[in-house]
């Protein structure tokens, strides 16, 4: 077995019916397509263009591939993101969700949406605030028409992660949003004590970053 396939065993043991997000981002072709021979067929990438290049290639051999946006998106290319994505996951400001909004109605693609939450209302971090979450979910159903199916974060580093995971199961039951994306390499054991129904992890899989 391949050092990838036997990380990707270890992680799914410890997932149980969690969805695992297999983070490529700075990973080769090579790399995802061991993944991809080991059973993965689900990837989490944070660029449009990358993602496209990547996968491009790797769609045409495995055909049932599930491709996450899990970095941030510029509103020039929301398009190519409906596109390529069959989950973006971090919609986080009004501007973006019009964008999405528009390139879903040119394209007739409807990827899976999810907002971010920026759930240590750290000001150097995107995402939106817990206490705005409301207010930007009614503004994506009534003004953009779109539907919210999740939510994901990144939690503060070097803090205890669980007070904000359980904040964010809370949010989520709370807006009735079944998806609810939390946990990478380091935290993705208390992501799932915490109710997480995805968990995206990279270097856990992976082993350590490109260059590509
Ligand atoms: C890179 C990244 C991950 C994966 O991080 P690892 O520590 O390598 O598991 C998960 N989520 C997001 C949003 C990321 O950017």
């Amino acid at each position: 077995m391949s050092v990838i396939a036997d990380n990707l065993a270890h992680v799914r043991a410890h997932a149980g019916d969690a969805k695992v997000i297999a983070v490529s981002k700075m990973q080769t072709i090579e790399a995802i397509r061991s993944a991809l021979i080991a059973g993965q067929r689900v990837f989490g990438e944070n660029r449009v263009q990358e993602a496209k290049t990547k996968f491009s290639v790797l769609r045409s051999a495995f055909s049932d591939i599930e491709l996450h946006l899990i970095g941030p998106l510029q509103t020039n290319k929301a398009e190519a993101a409906v596109e390529l994505f069959d989950v973006i996951q971090t919609l986080d400001r009004p501007q973006l969700a019009q964008a999405l909004a528009s390139a879903i109605r040119k394209t007739g693609r409807h990827p899976l949406l999810y907002v971010e939450v920026n759930i240590g209302a750290e000001p150097q971090k995107s995402g939106v605030a817990p206490e705005a979450l409301e207010e930007f979910l009614s503004y994506c159903r009534d003004v953009c028409a779109l539907k919210i199916s999740g939510v994901m974060c990144i939690p503060p580093q070097g803090k205890d992660p669980r007070p904000f995971f359980l904040h964010m199961r809370e949010l989520a039951m709370q807006f009735r949003l079944h998806h609810l994306s939390m946990g990478m390499s380091a935290d993705y054991e208390t992501a799932l004590s915490c109710g997480a129904t995805e968990i995206r992890v990279g270097t856990g899989i992976f082993g350590e970053r490109g260059p590509i």
